[in-house]
């Protein structure tokens, strides 16, 4: 089988070069051209000598995604649709706002976590993906950017866990923030995680390249074990304790995601009760009213309890965003992504 040179960090590509008898250094040569220039074959590579090439040929191999459908709504939002290899299918969101343009990635095909309010989680799971096919939804959106166009930040937000898919998300994220790959700085790159605890201590105590954000989408355990099954293995409780103990970078805030339900954690009584269990814990909120999907029986609440939910907790000092849901005509917005996946 030939190796898929995106499935390789700079360590691992360099070994492969220097097994081949090959400098060292043409790693990061490679580098440059499989994600800064997007190259989609050892031909372009133009400044590696024509041996090394037909070496590389007969070695290994340069991935890439199928783009089976690209969706814009009206927002500018963009939806791709991707097939993987194994017939697999993941999707990636485009979000352009303020200047910025915003990468929502994939991780895993479906999602194993089976969150009650999410599509995702009632898809169910097919399989990690490989970190190639995590840094290829980057190098396949960019090729089709406009000259004046540039991703500059990613979220790890698309479909799946990240944390439950460690070591290729973290390999990923380390090339996506390398001058030799996408050169993002790592204030630029976010990842959200539905709080598995080890995975979030070793991500943070081996300094990945990140910022954090949790789903914590209730103030009481009862509630939040409800709504997110992982609830019951991770409590509340110790959630917290981990985020009060994680060695953040100075100045640096965790932030937590909350989704909005109706009737299920939008009253006053939770949002007095979010400012409480967070005492202490150098964080933002971000407010998601829910996304309503079909099969999915819950509402999103309306505005006004949205604005009352954000007032209590601005007034007791936690900087509070509400996340305008981008994308929602074309199925875009968080927790509606649903590439068909085959069962494992
Ligand atoms: N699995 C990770 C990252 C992907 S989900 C996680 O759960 O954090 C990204 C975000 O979308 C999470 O904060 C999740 O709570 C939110 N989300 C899921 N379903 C949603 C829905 N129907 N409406 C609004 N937000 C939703
Ligand atoms: Fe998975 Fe996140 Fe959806 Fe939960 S909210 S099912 S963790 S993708």
């Amino acid at each position: 089988m030939l190796v898929n040179l995106k499935d390789l960090s700079l360590e691992e590509l360099e070994a492969l070069i220097a097994g081949l008898g090959k400098e060292r250094y043409r790693a990061r040569q490679i580098m440059k051209w499989l994600y800064g220039r997007g190259a989609s074959s050892f031909e372009e590579m133009t400044d590696l000598a024509k041996e090394l090439r037909a070496e590389l040929v007969r070695t290994a191999r340069i991935s890439s995604l199928e783009s089976l459908t690209i969706e814009r709504s009206g927002d500018g939002t963009r939806k791709y649709l991707f097939g993987l290899e194994d017939g697999n299918q993941v999707e990636t969101v485009l979000i352009p706002d303020e200047g910025r343009l915003t990468l929502c990635i994939s991780t895993q095909a479906g999602c194993a976590m089976g969150c009650r309010f999410c599509l995702t989680g009632a898809g169910g799971f097919a399989r990690d993906l490989t970190s190639g096919e995590i840094l290829d939804q980057i190098v396949v959106v960019t090729r089709g950017l406009g000259p004046d166009e540039r991703i500059s930040n990613c979220v790890l937000m698309g479909m799946g866990e990240p944390l439950a898919n460690y070591d290729s998300v973290t390999k990923a994220l380390g090339i996506m923030a390398s001058d030799l790959g996408f050169g993002l700085s790592r204030r630029r790159i976010t990842l959200s995680t539905v709080g598995l605890i080890p995975q979030m201590k070793r991500l943070v105590a081996e300094r990945v390249p990140c910022r954090l954000a949790i789903s914590l989408n209730a103030s009481t355990q009862k509630v939040r074990s409800y709504l997110m099954p992982i609830g019951s293995r991770y409590p509340l409780s110790a959630l917290l304790a981990a985020c009060r103990a994680l060695p953040l970078p100075p100045r640096e805030r965790i932030t937590f995601e909350y989704v909005l339900i109706q009737g299920v954690n939008d009253s006053e009584g939770d949002a007095r009760g979010l400012t409480q269990i967070l005492r202490g814990i150098r964080c933002k909120m971000n407010l998601i009213p829910l996304n309503e999907c079909p099969g999915i029986a819950f509402r999103r609440p309306q505005e006004k309890a949205v604005l009352r939910f954000q007032k209590v907790l601005m007034e007791a000092g936690y900087t509070t965003i509400i996340r305008e849901s981008r994308g929602g005509a074309i199925s875009a917005a968080c927790g509606q992504l649903q590439g068909r996946i085959r069962g494992s």
